[in-house]
């Protein structure tokens, strides 16, 4: 084993989003790759917005994806008194004070600085307070923050194993705070601490977190602390390039999984969303991206998530994944549309498996295989009404229909060529082309005019059934509605 771990830390303050699972994704790939362990760490110190169902939701998602973690999840409010002691270590050595400045006295500052387009700097008014004055706002009952003495000078270099070395002058930056007035540690604060006691080599996570690097290798060189490695994955936009979000359809892993995408298919196209392999390859299982998987092939450019691509992936999967995986991923669909009821027997597993298998091969997700399977399981159903323009009102469907169903009574073996040499038979006797017989059958045994293979199809719900319909299907013609 490596020293490598790497962790994936979401606050619970809402569903896993398909930018999340990929930085989980990553920070996986990564460890896999090299042979190091995989931390999962809930950053749950913003009490106001965290909530235990979304870290629920979150380990739910997680897990779905088989995005699976070595260690963990550890959380972030479970540690508040370590955070409380290093914070004080650090007024003691001198490297950080209490601040006494409420927001309205900081407010005239802050106020110009947007006047000036200018960014915020504290102005550490509190840096060098006396122990007079320190008393007297004590005695006064002031709740204090605790500041961060940052160097007046000098520049903070930041090791980015994807953007390379970047540079920060310490002016830009002022003394900020790391302890809230509440006792909370500030999330730089905290994600420092968390990264040390976890032994974290490589912090891997979104780019909209490029900027708090120089805090935060501030704060570890204050705590005296060695420093991770950086990495900070690209964006990923919408197919118009705007900030991906709701109106762009799903964009959170649950509404993925109900919409009926596989998990293999997900995991397979955020590989994708700014890292490729070598050659061209596209479809690869977790395993085999990670065998190839390497921090300085990630993209520094934004990633464009394509809806078309993933969804072509995903019916990709769905055809050529193990029958016995996605009829039990198909299971929760068909029962939600009241298609199955669980616990199946094995007739009605045997059944729903032929159903599968030739259904998936048309279908891109579960949903939409899932409605269309319908008539292999509800007898009554609607007919599509141009297709009975074109089939049912034509002059002698319903004699066509009434010989198709006395013909399918005599057949015993439910096989596709017994049904296709049914038809073959029965077209002579008709004197009619095969063409001919098969739109018609097919409305009178699907209410469409689309699907499977006609003879499959009947196949699978047998001769009987068959026949049932034709023959329900000449009393709708005959009904003249
Ligand atoms: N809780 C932070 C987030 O969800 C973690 C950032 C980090 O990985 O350092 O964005």
């Amino acid at each position: 084993m490596s020293n490598v771990r790497v962790r994936f830390a979401p606050s619970p303050t809402g569903e896993l989003h398909i930018g999340g699972a990929r930085t989980a994704l990553f920070n996986l790939l990564y460890a896999r790759a090299t042979g190091g362990v995989f931390v999962l760490r809930i950053d749950d110190t913003d009490l106001e917005r965290s909530r235990p169902e979304f870290t629920t939701g979150l380990l739910e998602s997680l897990r779905w994806l088989g995005l699976d973690w070595d260690e963990g999840p550890y959380k972030q409010s479970e540690y508040l008194e370590g955070y409380r002691q290093e914070a004080e270590r650090l007024i003691a050595e001198g490297k950080a004070y209490y601040c006494y400045c409420s927001e309205e006295e900081l407010k005239a500052g802050r106020e110009e600085a947007r006047r000036r387009k200018k960014p915020y700097l504290y102005p550490e008014k509190c840096r060098d307070l006396t122990a007079d004055r320190l008393k007297r706002f004590q005695q006064e009952g002031r709740k204090p923050v605790i500041r961060l003495k940052i160097p007046r000078d000098g520049e903070t270099v930041v090791t980015d194993k994807i953007r390379g070395k970047v540079r920060f002058d310490n002016c830009n930056l002022d003394d900020f705070i790391i302890m809230k007035s509440n006792g909370l540690p500030t999330y730089n604060f905290a994600n420092v601490i968390d990264d040390e006691r976890m032994k974290i080599t490589h912090v891997i996570r979104a780019e909209e977190h490029l900027s708090n690097p120089p805090r935060q290798q501030l704060c570890a060189l204050a705590l005296g602390y060695s420093l991770p490695y950086y990495a900070h994955v690209p964006m990923i936009l919408a197919p118009d390039r705007s900030k991906l979000s709701k109106r762009h359809g799903a964009t959170s892993v649950e509404q993925f999984r109900q919409e009926g995408y596989l998990p293999e298919a997900l995991i397979n196209y955020m590989t994708l969303l700014g890292w490729a392999p070598e050659g061209d390859r596209e479809f690869f299982t977790m395993a085999e991206a990670a065998a190839q998987f390497r921090l300085d092939r990630v993209n520094k450019t934004a990633a464009v998530y394509d809806t078309a691509k993933l969804t072509w992936m995903n019916g990709h999967y769905l055809r050529e994944g193990a029958l016995d995986r996605i009829v039990a991923l198909a299971i929760p669909f068909f029962e939600a549309e009241g298609l199955v009821n669980p616990p199946l027997n094995s007739e009605q597993m045997g059944y729903l498996e032929q159903v599968v298998e030739l259904v998936r091969q048309r279908e891109k997700n579960l949903l939409d295989l899932t409605r269309a399977s319908s008539y292999f399981y509800n007898n009554h159903f609607d007919y599509d009404p141009k297709g009975v323009k074109k089939h049912f009102r034509r002059e002698g469907a319903g004699q066509i229909l009434r010989a198709l169903a006395a013909k399918m009574k005599t057949l015993s073996d439910p096989e596709p060529s017994t049904f296709s040499n049914a038809y073959k038979e029965i077209a002579k006797e008709l004197q009619l082309s095969i063409g001919k017989l098969m739109p018609l059958s097919r409305l009178a045994l699907s209410g469409r005019t689309m699907g499977p293979e006609l003879f499959d199809m009947m196949a699978v719900l047998g001769p009987e059934k068959v026949s049932a319909r034709f023959l329900q299907a000449v009393a709708y013609i005959d009904a003249g509605s």
